[in-house]
């Protein structure tokens, strides 16, 4: 591109340079031929043409003075007339030669000339005897006049001719000379021609290029909207008229990424953002791509307006359609944050704080849905950046603790072990896993938090087995941040060498998303945690969008169903049809299956009747402290020896 860019402009400057030294070298051949037939000209002007006129009137004078004489002789006019004529033409052929003397030099042309004439005249006083006395002699002298004018009278049609000549000469040397300046004038109005459509080709070609690149840069590569440098411009140019900020996020992106890859995930975005937009232009929006899956639009509107809810609905709808992309079937939503122009901020800078925590909040609740921004969302905003900065201090100050929940086999009713469940003590009060894990999965403390599970966990099973002598499988959560965090193999590696804990008496249960960046390496790190002796479990089974062409290459040892299909199991005929073929599934390929939230017995039963290997649930134990924890492993331990 640039060598061709390179290329044309150097033939650009070749053609100019080309058409300078031409429109020089005509320059110089036209002032020379100008000045060749100026010099031709000026003798023509000052000579020739006179001397032309010279001749005619000399001729004239001759044909008058033959007049007079034929007229004398014919005796038409007095002698006293014929005298008068006679002297009169005398005088003008006199004129005449003196006129030619100045235009014809005084050279052998006039002298012959003047011989001429004196010899006429020299005839007329024998004339003008003859002529009243004796006709036949008067007859003879006037045809030897005659004579005399007819050899003067040729002699000045041969001079006249040679003027001719010249001027004709003149004429055509002149004209030659303007066919050779019109040839070149045409030959270089062809070069400019040339070289002009050539620059004119190569300016537009130019000025394309320059669109082209001052459109990519305002414009995503992937999806040609504007992006978000171009948002934030367009946002600070806004006039004070009430506007509309909306900020989306495809819901789940991530983890089409993670099933099907970054080249399907680029396609599906560009079918997307298509509908977004379409959707958006058609109420008016101006659409931005931000980053990854998420969107800015733009409405001259109002937040309360019922065409605003028009426009959102219509925008959800239309992302909610099934995208169809290779024959994948793709379900996707929208996440929807808005703020109004003035109302809830008087700047860029404020609209897009409150519009993001619109957004945020909007993605919290699940998704799918619009949150127009208002006050008690700054207020949940900033209280969640308190407890961030307030768990960033949990771990050193000792507020984490690990509770343990019993699980059972259904086999023989007996512990087959704990599933260690994290707690923030706070003043005294516990807080839920469920509010604080999220958080610290955001901002990356989960990486400390779950580093420090891992430790206390392996503590415990030391801890008990000193106790009791037994082998306790403690089950630790594994968020995906943690797992694909750089440093967690070598981690474990440590953890397994300084506690001497038997590897297969740690459980990791990881969730199916931390397949969703990148399911090889996925793979490939479970397989080496495997090595390392340790077991594995696939949490919260049948929530997450997990391939079972991926499962079946897990090498995982469990499934845990999850609690929210065990819940309504026995109520929700196609719950419990998705638990039992979750069972059949997961003893086909060879895994334990354990179903989580198991609070009654109806609930056990039916587990057992489908030949589900474990429970964990309120209905065997709550999760416990690690004092009591100690308490049920012993109780057990003495009904199993009972
Ligand atoms: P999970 O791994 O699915 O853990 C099971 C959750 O279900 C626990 O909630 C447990 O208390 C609750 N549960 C157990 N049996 C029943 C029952 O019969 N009925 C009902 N309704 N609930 C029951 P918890 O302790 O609040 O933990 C919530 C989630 O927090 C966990 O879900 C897990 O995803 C996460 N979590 C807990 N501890 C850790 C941890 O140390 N690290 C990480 N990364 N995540 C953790
Ligand atoms: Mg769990
Ligand atoms: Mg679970």
């Amino acid at each position: 591109m640039k060598n061709t860019i390179s290329s044309s402009r150097r033939l650009i400057y070749m053609l100019l340079l080309l058409v300078i030294t031409a429109s020089v070298t005509l320059s110089l051949v036209m002032e020379h031929t100008a000045r060749n037939i100026r010099r031709n000209e000026t003798p023509l002007l000052n000579r020739t043409i006179p001397q032309m006129r010279n001749l005619g009137d000399f001729e004239s004078a001759l044909l008058r003075y033959q007049l007079a004489l034929d007229k004398r002789f014919t005796e038409s006019i007095t002698p006293g007339r014929f005298q008068l004529l006679e002297s009169m033409g005398r005088g003008e052929l006199d004129a005449g030669l003196l006129q030619l003397r100045s235009s014809l030099g005084d050279g052998p042309e006039l002298a012959a000339l003047r011989a001429g004439y004196l010899r006429i005249i020299a005839l007329t006083p024998e004339f003008e005897r003859q002529v009243g006395t004796d006709p036949v002699a008067a007859r003879a002298v006037l045809i030897r006049m005659n004579e005399e004018v007819k050899a003067l009278r040729m002699r000045i049609d041969a001079l006249q001719q040679q003027v001719e000549d010249a001027i004709y000469a003149n004429g055509t040397m002149a004209n030659r000379a303007i066919g050779w300046i019109t040839g070149l004038v045409h030959v270089f109005d062809v070069l400019a021609l040339v070289t002009c459509l050539f620059m004119l080709y190569h300016v537009r070609a130019r000025v394309r290029v320059e669109d082209e690149l001052s459109h990519q840069a305002r414009h995503d590569p992937l999806t040609g909207l504007a992006h978000r440098r171009s948002f934030e411009a367009r946002l600070a140019a806004l006039p004070d008229t009430p506007h509309v900020v909306v900020l989306g996020t495809i819901d789940r992106f991530s983890r089409i990424i993670g099933g099907f890859g970054h080249a399907f995930g680029d396609r599906v975005m560009v079918g997307l953002a298509e509908r977004i937009r379409g959707a958006a232009e058609r109420s008016g929006g101006e659409v931005f791509r931000l980053d990854g899956a998420n969107f800015a639009i733009l409405y001259r509107m109002n937040c309360g307006d019922a065409q605003f809810a028009e426009a959102m609905s219509g925008l959800r709808d239309e992302v909610r359609n099934p995208y169809d992309c290779e024959g994948h079937e793709i379900f996707t939503t929208l996440s929807l944050g808005a703020v109004s122009f003035p109302l809830h901020g008087a700047n860029p800078d404020a609209l897009l704080r409150n519009a993001d925590a619109a957004l945020q909040a909007a993605r919290k609740a699940g998704g799918d849905r619009l949150e127009v921004y208002s006050q008690q969302l700054n207020a949940e905003a900033g209280e969640r950046l308190d407890m961030e900065s307030l768990l960033r201090h949990a771990v050193e100050r000792e507020e984490l603790e690990l509770h343990y929940q019993p699980q059972q086999a259904l086999q023989n009713g007996g512990l087959i072990g704990f599933e260690a469940l994290v707690r923030w003590r706070r003043m005294g009060k516990l807080i839920s896993p469920a509010e604080f894990i999220p958080l610290a999965e955001e901002s990356g403390l989960i990486v400390a938090i779950g580093n420090w599970v891992l430790e206390q966990a392996c503590r415990q099973i030391s801890e008990w087995q000193a106790e009791t002598g037994q082998r306790v499988v403690v089950a630790v959560n594994i968020s995906p941040r943690q797992f694909a965090a750089p440093g967690f193999l070598a981690h474990l590696e440590d953890l397994l060498a300084t506690s001497h804990v038997d590897p297969s008496c740690l459980e990791l249960e990881i969730t199916e998303s931390v397949m969703v960046e990148d399911a090889e390496s996925a793979i490939a790190l479970l397989h080496r945690l495997r090595a390392l002796g340790l077991k594995l479990a696939i949490d919260d089974f049948g929530t997450g969008y997990s391939s079972l062409a991926y499962l079946s290459r897990f090498p995982i040892h469990k499934l845990k169903i999850d609690q929210s299909f065990v819940r309504n199991m026995h109520a929700v005929s196609e719950q419990g049809t998705i638990v039992q073929a979750t069972i059949g599934l997961g003893h086909s390929l060879g895994l334990t299956v354990i179903a989580e939230g198991v609070e009654s017995e109806t609930q056990r039963a039916m587990l057992s009747a489908w030949r589900c290997d474990e429970i964990q649930g309120y209905y065997y134990s709550r999760p416990l402290p690690a004092a009591s924890a100690l308490n049920f492993l012993e109780g057990s331990l003495q009904l199993q020896a009972a």
